[in-house]
């Protein structure tokens, strides 16, 4: 939302959106400094809760440094220690999205510096894997290393921008599976819907990519238009979009709906 006009604010809640949950992720350009990054989580934790409830919209975060921003183990190292003060604030759900971009040496070594300080926090994680072909090999490596710690519950834990050949691993090896949504490429509404209808919806939620490039923050309403198109019931899609979400992020213990 840090890269959204208040525009789209106003179409969420007309929409009927509930809340907003915000990944700290790249901003479409790489930080100099870990003070970018001190100024990026108060925006997330401060600022942006207030823009957001301007609109009547309860709004929650996740802080880490991206996969795409962590090849500078030196900077992510320093980032990473900044994150302990700001676990306290309200609005803070976890650790996020952490994972892997183009499966590095270095980006693995920043991956389990932030799975060792959410087990050690006791922190909730949202994962953000590779897209396209890295993907599958992404997906496997970050659930090795979350699995490889014994203080990482995977029902803690969100794998997010699964498609058809990944969700079904990531399900079966106990994790939340997210399907962020797409206006073109990557999973677009139809291809959620198809997911939905081959795998199930426990432990699947949807999700709208919304950030700097072109997306949009209405994807999930839209997806459940679809879904209506091919038949599922309002339960059906309540549960989806709305109850999963809800069961997930409950276990943050800040999570609440006002
Ligand atoms: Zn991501």
């Amino acid at each position: 939302m840090v890269s959204r006009t208040t525009d789209d604010y106003r179409d969420m809640v007309t929409a009927g959106c509930q809340a907003v949950c915000e990944p700290a992720f790249w901003a479409g350009f790489d930080r100099s400094s870990a003070a970018g990054f001190h100024d990026y989580f108060c925006q997330l934790t401060d600022y942006e809760p207030k823009r957001a409830a301007k609109f009547g919209l309860p709004h929650f975060c996740w802080l880490c440094i991206n996969p795409k921003e962590s090849e500078d183990v030196a900077l992510a190292t320093d980032v990473i220690a900044l994150i302990p003060k700001f676990l306290d604030r309200a609005n803070v759900l976890g650790i996020g999205e952490i994972g892997l971009n183009k499966n590095s040496r270095n980006e693995m070594k920043v991956l389990e510096m932030h799975v060792d300080l959410a087990a050690r926090t006791g922190q909730m994680i949202l994962v953000h894997t590779p897209h396209l072909e890295d993907k599958l090999k992404g997906t496997r490596l970050i659930m090795d290393v979350l699995k490889a710690d014994s203080r990482v519950r995977p029902e803690r834990c969100i794998i997010d921008h699964v498609e058809e050949h990944t969700v079904k691993e990531v399900l079966d090896r106990g994790f939340w599976a997210g399907m962020t949504l797409y206006p073109e490429s990557k999973c677009t509404a139809a291809r959620a819907a198809d997911i939905v209808e081959i795998y199930g919806a426990e432990r699947i939620w949807m999700n709208s990519a919304c950030d700097w490039g072109v997306s949009v923050p209405l994807a999930v309403p839209y997806a459940a238009l679809e879904m209506r198109r091919r038949g599922h019931s309002a339960e059906a899609i309540d549960r989806l979009i709305y109850q999963n979400p809800v069961r997930f992020l409950s276990q943050s213990g800040k999570f609440t709906l006002g």
